[in-house]
């Protein structure tokens, strides 16, 4: 499951940032206690409680888990964190539907496998579907929605942003303390099927809405960060809206 030794990147005094299959996580901490900011993949959970444990806390120090949508490397190791805390889940309005599978926007499985016609692609498919397991179906129960324009009542005190498109109700988290937006997959700085590293969308296969992405990503202009730390890629610290115009410049893919 992923054991053993995490890598962390320290963006704030209380924000660290992990990776795992392909994929961020960060750790919020407020003394003893712990927000998440989404999960990793389902087999992702173990470097989750590891990475947990890497900043001197314990799993059931897990206040909340700030879930930016519910696709299955971002919502993967919930159920068990939740197992050991009892932590609330959050995530935007319109993505509670989502994350309870009332609904499903997600890659199917037919533009998936087409990945495989690259080595790059046929790698990053074998690694998706090791990290998803014989999780492929699974579904959050009872979670909450994110207040409108106010804090999350939970450690980082993060304010919900929305931001549809890559899912209809993906949502990213501003962090107003530190300046840091975790944006989810609003806006990444790299990915396994990208060409290149940098402020960026992902490619259009992954997107619900791709108009949606585009609108959404030019009102994160206005959003008052300057470090990034998003679902895919490397955390990057720079005013916001210079890695915005970088990512609308970009026309690797739409
Ligand atoms: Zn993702």
């Amino acid at each position: 499951m992923g054991r053993g030794t995490v890598q962390l990147t320290r963006v704030a005094d209380d924000v660290h940032v992990v990776t795992g299959t392909n994929v961020n996580w960060a750790v919020v901490t407020e003394g003893r206690e712990v927000t998440l900011v989404d999960a990793g993949y389902p087999l992702d959970a173990g470097a989750v409680i590891a990475s947990i444990e890497a900043v001197g806390r314990r799993p059931s120090d897990v206040v909340a888990v700030l879930l930016t949508h519910a696709h299955l490397d971002h919502m993967g190791g919930i159920p068990h964190v939740q197992s050991r805390s009892g932590c609330r889940v959050v995530t935007g309005a319109d993505e509670v539907a989502h994350a309870h599978r009332e609904r499903l926007e997600q890659v199917s499985v037919r533009r998936l496998l087409a990945q495989t016609r690259t080595p790059a692609g046929a790698r990053w498919v074998g690694q998706t579907l090791r990290a998803v397991g014989p999780h492929v179906g699974m579904r959050l129960a009872g979670v909450e929605a994110a207040p409108g324009e106010s804090p999350v009542d939970a450690p980082g005190r993060l304010v919900a942003v929305e931001t549809p498109g890559h899912t209809t109700g993906h949502t990213a988290f501003l962090m107003p303390s530190s300046g840091v937006l975790f944006s989810g997959d609003a806006l990444v700085t790299g990915h396994p099927l990208c060409r290149h590293d940098g402020p960026q969308r992902l490619p259009g296969i992954f997107h619900h809405d791709a108009d949606g992405v585009r609108s959404s990503l030019r009102d994160l202009r206005d959003v008052p960060a300057d470090v990034l730390v998003p679902g895919h890629g490397v955390p990057v610290r720079a005013p916001l809206a210079d890695l915005v115009d970088g990512a609308l410049e970009r026309t690797d893919h739409r």
